[in-house]
């Protein structure tokens, strides 16, 4: 049977037609579009929508990529020459607030999904990104608040539903399709699917969440991250214990400083507080630029300083380690990635995971106490190379402390680690050979000979 995109119920963008560059340059994020042209994107309105597009691209021998939310840092939702399928028109939650679950379409973002399940008194452990996609934030993982209580979001997922290589639905639980829940909790960017729907296990609302802030001046970064990996491990699961180096929160200070946070998801106010007090007793009191202690916050708050921090409009290269190394090794690095910052806008990042998370039946593997991340950012163009040097330099120097790398913010092509442990990647090649033998989905960036 030939099948035609004249079904689309959604809108089908050639190259070269009216509407097609900007669906293209809509479909990423970051001001950074890659020089990619899909031959024709699909935006989708429905799952049979999906069914079509893969049956008409295979049949075409165009390759599938999947944009959902389209924060991929990358945009390696852009492939060269392949039919690009846009879910971010599906984005329908149903949320089950009697067996904490939620159905959720690939298309939805973050804040949306925080908003839903709030309103039932309950939470998922979304992106910091209000606007990252939940599909993309999931498949790669998913660090997001709180996730060091609850493991990285792909644990959460209970089912899910894909579209396959040959077009077929299904639905993939604990009992049946079991490769594609697998691959979907943690497998990244390298699906041999579309996942058009992800069943995810809800939590309860933390009663209080606070947070505490200090801000350094950044010759001290080294200093600071050296603190917080003496700290770091005493702190209860509940505190998300993060640093970075960009400007600060602070009017009419125009360089960049260290602003070290620590955000307690606790019952009550009073265990927040005392969940935050090891963080209160900074070796480094009295040497602050700004102390703000213990303030009551929420979600809105919270991803709205990350929106200020991360604006979209704005030019973004960005890479990064997980690493076990000892400070020693690893908080000199740090501060000269601070010392050599282009301009104050850019981010150098520390973030603590901590102990080891058992996995459920799930690809995801990649696991360290820290995590190190650069981000080259600015508005203009003329300052890309300067970025990109800073940034390759600066993960490069620490290269031999990787343990792996991170899907969200990593362009994987070229890369001296891995974001999955060689099993599971092994695991996800052979997994594709079964299920999409005819390579009609592109796989990782660079990898198993797709552009
Ligand atoms: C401002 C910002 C903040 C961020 N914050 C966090 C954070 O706190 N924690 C974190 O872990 N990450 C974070 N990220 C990274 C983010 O999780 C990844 O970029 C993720 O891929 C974004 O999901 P998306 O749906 O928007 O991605 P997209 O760009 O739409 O997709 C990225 C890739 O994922 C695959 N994919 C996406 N959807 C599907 C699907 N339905 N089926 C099959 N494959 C699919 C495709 O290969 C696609 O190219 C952040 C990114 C940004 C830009």
């Amino acid at each position: 049977m030939t099948h035609s995109l004249d079904a689309v119920a959604g809108r089908v963008y050639r190259r070269g037609e009216p509407g097609y560059e900007q669906a293209r340059t809509d479909a990423v994020w970051n001001a950074r579009t890659p020089a990619r042209y899909p031959a024709v994107i699909v935006a989708a309105a429905t799952e049979e929508d999906v069914v079509t597009a893969v049956n008409y691209a295979r049949e075409q021998g165009l390759p599938v990529s999947v944009r959902s939310g389209g924060h991929s840092w990358y945009g390696i939702q852009l492939r060269e020459g392949a039919l690009l399928i846009d879910l971010s028109f599906m984005n329908k939650m149903d949320i089950d607030p009697h067996r904490r679950t939620a159905a959720v379409e690939s298309g939805v973002v973050g804040t949306d999904l925080h908003h839903a399940v709030r309103a039932h008194g309950l939470f998922f452990p979304v992106g910091h990104g209000p606007d990252v996609g939940v599909a993309g934030f999931l498949l790669g993982g998913g660090y997001g608040w709180n996730s060091r209580q609850y493991g990285p979001a792909c644990f959460s997922i209970l089912a899910v539903d894909v579209v396959t290589a040959t077009g077929e639905r299904l639905h993939c639980d604990e009992d049946q399709h079991r490769d594609f829940l697998w691959a979907a909790r943690g497998g990244g960017h390298g699906q041999f699917a579309v996942v058009t729907r992800f069943h995810l296990r809800l939590r309860e609302q933390p009663g209080a969440i606070l947070r505490s802030t200090q801000v350094y001046p950044a010759r001290r970064a080294g200093e600071v991250a050296r603190w917080m990996m003496t700290l770091g491990p005493s702190l209860d699961q509940r505190v998300e214990f993060v640093a970075m180096v960009t400007r600060p929160p602070l009017p009419g200070y125009p360089e960049a400083a260290m602003t070290v946070s620590a955000t307690a998801f606790a019952d009550s106010e009073l265990e927040g507080r005392r969940l935050l007090a090891g963080f209160e007793r900074s070796p480094l009191a009295g040497q602050e630029l700004l102390h703000v202690r213990c303030d009551q916050t929420n979600l809105d708050e919270l991803g709205a300083e990350v929106d200020r921090e991360t604006p979209k409009g704005l030019r973004y290269v960005c890479d990064n380690i997980w690493t076990h190394a000892a400070a020693g090794q690893i908080t000199p690095l740090i501060q000269q990635a601070a010392d050599t910052m282009p301009n104050p806008e850019c981010q150098v990042f520390w973030y603590f995971w901590g102990r080891d998370h058992t996995p459920p039946h799930a690809a995801w593997s990649s696991q360290a106490p820290w995590y190190y991340a650069v981000y080259g950012i600015g508005p203009d163009p003329d300052l890309d190379a300067a970025h990109d040097a800073w940034v390759a330099r600066s993960i490069r120097a620490a290269a031999p402390l990787s343990s792996g790398t991170q899907f969200a913010d990593a362009d994987l092509a070229g890369r001296f680690d891995a974001p999955l442990q060689a099993a599971a990647l092994a695991e996800m090649t052979r997994l594709r050979a079964r299920h999409d033998p005819a390579g009609v989905f592109c796989g990782y960036p660079g990898g198993e000979g797709r552009p």
